[in-house]
């Protein structure tokens, strides 16, 4: 059995307390997706297929799995992420559909011939994150996300629900679950983790951008996504800033 490691996704806090009642929280959950699906929301959720990832794509194939799941495929991601993401769409019953960017890699470069991630992540993201989602937002009312309010302040400040790009509305089921609740569903529903997570890796974006925070300054102080865009002053690819308050992003 694997801990949690001490410090790490918490957000700092609940440590000492007893283990998570998960039972209330999964049933909120429950409820929740199905109102919404009731109420007749076209709904599409979107993973970026890391450990954390597991437990929202767990509920959705327990409670929702008419969820399309879509998976922004940058082309830069690591092998053993598409290697996850291959394995998590052989457990679960979801409908898992890749998203690439209407920018061929070849054109995502700066003024000097060098790739965008190199000098400019920000519009790198922008076509490889945020473009592709685009035209799955114009077709749905309801974007589920696995964000969770203790990995950054931007994300704490977006709340449960609220309203993104290009006016979808946002259902973040997991906002109150902290990274002892997260760690305690993983266990309880026997879960696979991602493969680079024994290797240090606590958050897992695209390789040129992530770092193992066991090279960088360690986890004190830091949420479990101070590895990714590491000394840059970035901490979101774009995505998710659309539902974050005025003057919290990056
Ligand atoms: S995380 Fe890095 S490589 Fe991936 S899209 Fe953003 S800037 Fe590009």
């Amino acid at each position: 059995m694997q801990t949690v490691p001490d410090g790490v996704g918490d957000g700092g806090g609940g440590l000492f307390g007893g283990p998570p009642a998960l039972g209330p929280l999964v049933e909120a959950v429950a409820a929740e997706l199905g109102a919404y699906a009731a109420a007749g929301a076209r709904m599409f959720a979107t993973s970026s297929f890391q450990t954390n990832s597991v437990v929202l794509l767990d509920l959705l194939d327990r409670f929702a799995p008419q969820v399309p799941v879509y998976f922004l495929n940058t082309g830069y991601h690591f092998p053993e992420t598409l290697q996850f993401r291959r394995a998590l769409g052989e457990r679960f019953s979801l409908k898992i559909i890749d998203l690439f960017s209407p920018v061929e890699r070849g054109q995502q470069r700066d003024a000097e011939g060098r790739l965008l991630f190199t000098s400019d992540p920000d519009h790198c993201c922008h076509l490889n994150k945020v473009l592709p989602l685009d035209p799955i937002l114009a077709a749905h009312d309801l974007w589920v996300s696995g964000i969770r309010g203790s990995q950054s302040s931007v994300r704490q400040g977006m709340g449960k629900e609220s309203v993104g790009r290009g006016g979808v509305r946002r259902y973040h089921p997991l906002h109150a679950w902290d990274g002892r609740t997260t760690w305690a569903y993983i266990e309880e529903r026997g879960l696979p983790r991602h493969p680079l997570e024994d290797e240090g890796y606590l958050s897992v974006g695209c390789r040129p951008c992530t770092r193992r925070l066991a090279d960088e300054a360690g986890p004190a102080g830091l949420d479990d996504r101070g590895g990714r865009w590491f000394g840059l002053h970035k901490t979101e690819c774009g995505l998710h800033l659309d539902g974050a308050p005025a003057g919290g992003t990056t």
